[in-house]
């Protein structure tokens, strides 16, 4: 982009309070686009009255339209989209809080982001000024052509200018598809209320846009490109640097499992490398809780062992627990991934699955999830399983308790509900108990609740015992003992639609894609704790 846009913040600047702020801000261009091209946001934010911000990067700013009903992909319908001031390129992932009193004090998520292309041999800087623009977007939510026509110049009021959104009735268009179907957020998987409740970053618009943003929670620490090149260049055995810690690992050819049809077998330094690239992403799930270890040591041909008790042989970095009420001949101390390099260290240690405490460490008697677990009998179907999802999906909603499911990388479906501080296992266990039993009288053909499994006859059990004391779920991202390395995988609510959704269809070859791309679907499980209502 060539062409001087002259000063598209002006009016972004004008809007904000600079009695405040005595330096002028904004550097057009401060960021330009990576290879992939122009980028695009839509921003869902929730000031004065919800509306979802269109911008569009061009000439090194964010052209904007305010479209109070948000974007669709439905041909039919035209939309009404405000054109607002320019934005600067900083705020173009902004997900978090707008300090009210502030412009746009308000909530704000990534509803969509991806990139776009004006038409062929448009400079989309002309459109504009031409009242005309026609956008090809690759996002998450938003694909193919849309166009925005100028519908009435300036108002009355001289302040801003009508034009219209519509989508082309090309193959990614959907009819009847609804924006508010679709809440959550492409980058976090949170939806405005839980971003509200639980901001990572505050946008202060009253300062200038490279001191506007302000962090409240640091991203963790990613294991760096060089840092798995050396993983990658070790021997069979050797030193490790990864996230400040010296690791020594042992047997890093070892096949742990077979691979999937036309791969290659996953090695123990492929577990490793993953158990490093995910641990930030899984931290907040394993942090302050005792582990449960799943240990492979001879790959998943063998079988496997669990260890609780932590060696006396181990690094003295290691974060561990000491149960003060653990019995005499029980496990005493325990793992506690408080940092990265622990969960390295695991899957040194052979540690393939990952089972985390329910309750914390300092408060074990407290869990912080009810936990509902869709085990499959011998004659379940996945379509059976995605049925009892979905009858859980509706009674959730029913009772306006949020909760969020994952595959569990073998044949079922789990779903965790962050719960208030204080609520005990038996407070736990009896509510899921009289959800699934609720759930389990309206498809009483594909739910046993007999304990022994034979006399299950193949049905799948709604397993509400596992809300209790010492029982543990697999913890979301773990790898599974088999074939491929399946993970456990967060999904969203209306994967279970999707046709394409099978319980093991994410593996460490693939998940961490899926992650850069959705996010952390799980992440809401984080969000503000729930009391349980009462369902009787
Ligand atoms: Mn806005």
């Amino acid at each position: 982009m060539v062409k001087d846009p002259g000063q598209p913040l002006d009016a972004y600047h004008a809007k904000r309070d600079f009695a405040k702020t005595p330096e002028p801000a904004g550097r057009p261009g401060i960021s330009p686009a990576d290879e992939g091209g122009l980028r695009f946001v839509v921003q869902r934010h929730r000031a004065r009255r919800l509306h979802y911000d269109l911008r569009l990067e061009m000439a090194g700013v964010l052209a904007s339209w305010a479209v109070p009903k948000g974007p669709t992909l439905d041909p039919t319908v035209k939309r009404l989209a405000v054109h607002v001031e320019d934005h600067p390129i900083e705020y173009l992932d902004f997900e978090g809080v707008i300090p009210s009193g502030e412009y746009g004090g308000g909530d704000v998520i990534v509803w969509d982001i991806g990139t776009w292309e004006p038409r062929h041999g448009e400079d989309p800087v002309d459109s504009v000024a031409a009242g005309q623009l026609h956008a090809e977007l690759a996002g998450s939510k938003l694909r193919g052509t849309f166009v925005l026509v100028r519908s009435k110049g300036r108002t009355a009021h001289g302040e801003q200018e009508q034009w219209l959104l519509l989508k082309k009735d090309d193959e990614s268009a959907v009819r009847g598809w609804d924006t508010e179907a679709h809440p959550r957020s492409a980058l976090s998987g949170r939806t405005s209320e839980e971003v509200r409740a639980d901001p990572d970053r505050l946008w202060r618009s009253d300062l200038p846009a490279d001191r506007a943003l302000v962090v409240l929670r640091p991203q963790p620490v990613q294991v760096s490109e060089e840092e798995l090149a050396a993983l990658a260049d070790l021997g069979s055995i050797g030193r490790w640097e990864v996230f400040g810690q010296q690791l020594r690992l042992t047997n890093l050819d070892k096949e742990l499992c077979p691979g999937l049809d036309g791969e290659p077998p996953v090695t123990k330094r492929e577990l490793i490398s993953y158990a490093a690239q995910i641990a930030p992403t899984v931290l907040p799930y394993l942090r302050g809780r005792p582990l449960n270890m799943h240990r492979f040591p001879g790959g998943v041909t063998e079988p496997g062992f669990w260890n609780k008790q932590l060696p006396d042989y181990v690094p003295d970095w290691l974060p561990r627990w000491h149960n003060p009420a653990a019995k005499r001949d029980k496990s005493t101390t325990y793992l506690v991934v408080d940092e990265p390099a622990a969960l390295v260290w695991a899957a040194n240690y052979g540690a393939l699955e990952w089972h985390a405490w329910t309750a914390p460490a300092a408060d074990p008697d407290h869990p912080s999830y009810a936990l509902i677990d869709i085990d499959p009998g011998q004659a379940t179907s996945w379509e059976d399983v995605l049925t009892l999802a979905r009858l859980h999906r509706t009674a959730l909603e029913h009772v306006s308790v949020r909760g969020q499911p994952k595959v569990t990388g073998r044949r079922g479906i789990q779903i965790w509900i962050p719960v208030t501080a204080g609520l005990s296992y038996d407070d736990t266990r009896t509510w899921v108990e009289q959800l699934s039993k609720a759930i389990g009288a309206v498809v009483p053909e594909l739910v046993s609740w007999k304990w022994d499994v034979r006399a299950r006859e193949g049905r799948a059990r709604l397993d509400y015992t596992q809300n209790v004391s010492n029982k543990t779920l697999v913890a979301p991202y773990s790898p599974r003992p088999a074939r491929g390395a399946p993970v456990s995988a967060p999904i969203a609510w209306d994967e279970l639609d999707d046709p394409g959704l099978r319980p093991d269809g994410f593996t460490i070859r693939s998940v961490l894609d899926r992650i850069a791309e959705r996010g952390d679907l799980f992440r809401p499980v984080l969000g503000p704790p729930q009391d349980l209502p009462p369902l009787r």
